[in-house]
């Protein structure tokens, strides 16, 4: 019988999601790589995982559609019968001035970073209602706390995340689940890698310890929220952006 805890990464294919698989394998953690497109990025971390001697699989699902959310979570309650933790990690941007932001822009963004997780969350909570505990942690950003010209959409969704991390925290206490967010400042990502060096360079002198964040920075954040030691934290934001929110 499979006694190790489980978890569910979105997008953890690549990026953040990718560094936050394998700190919870590390962890000791079963695992489920959800992705969207990049099938390959997810089996390369389905392998790594294995090599830490855990399980994992890879589910292909897109988080904007709710039924599909609800199959990510099925998948893991057939192949490891339990869910302990979810990680709403799954994002995009489509940055842009609000005055020529397209609709499609202003819906992607919203659908896929904030109606994706509360799909996630909607479908995770009957088996850890059943099992009374269980671990959500959602990956907010700093732009959702302070706001971030050019990012409206982007900054509405990681706000809106906030705010549902904060109700469901109360929702859900109860029942020994904790909702927590971490709120990450810039992170050498493919979603940063459009950024010209200039702009890191401007970026850098505005963060207090002086570089960038690796995924691994807020990986370690995430394994520490999702462990049994956690479990009196609940609807928190925890900035991980080397005092750049300070
Ligand atoms: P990334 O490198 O672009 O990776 C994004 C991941 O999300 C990929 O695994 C991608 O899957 C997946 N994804 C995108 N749309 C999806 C959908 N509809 N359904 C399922 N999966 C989907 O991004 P990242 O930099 O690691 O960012 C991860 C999270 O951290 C995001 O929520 C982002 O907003 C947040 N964040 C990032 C930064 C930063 O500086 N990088 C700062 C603050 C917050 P595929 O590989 O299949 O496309």
């Amino acid at each position: 019988m499979n006694t190790s805890r489980v978890a569910i990464v979105t997008g953890g294919s690549r990026g953040i999601g990718r560094a936050i698989s394998l700190a919870l394998a590390r962890q000791g953690c079963s695992l489920v790589v959800n992705y969207q497109s990049n099938e390959q990025a997810a089996r390369q971390v389905v392998q790594a995982i294995a090599t830490l001697g855990q399980r994992a699989m890879a589910v292909q699902g897109d988080v904007r559609e709710p039924q599909q959310a609800s199959a990510l979570v099925e998948a893991a309650l057939a192949e490891f019968g339990r869910v302990d933790i979810l990680v709403n990690n799954a994002g995009v941007t489509r940055d842009g001035l609000s005055m020529r932001m397209s609709d499609a822009d202003w819906q992607t963004v919203l659908d896929t970073n904030l109606s994706g997780a509360f799909y996630c969350i909607r479908a995770v909570q009957r088996p850890m209602l059943r099992q009374r505990s269980g671990r959500i942690i959602q990956i907010s950003s700093i732009s959702g706390v302070r706001g971030n010209a050019g990012q409206a959409n982007y900054a509405a969704a990681k706000a809106g995340l906030i705010g549902m991390t904060k109700a469901l925290a109360r929702e859900l206490a109860s029942r020994s689940i904790t909702v927590n967010a971490i709120a990450p400042g810039f992170i050498d990502t493919e979603m940063t890698g459009a950024l010209g060096a200039d702009q890191v360079q401007r970026v850098t002198e505005q963060i207090p310890l002086g570089r960038l964040g690796r995924p691994e920075d807020v990986a370690a954040a995430v394994a520490f929220l999702a462990s049994p030691e956690a479990g009196y934290i609940t609807g928190q934001v925890l900035g991980i952006d080397g005092g750049l929110g300070i």
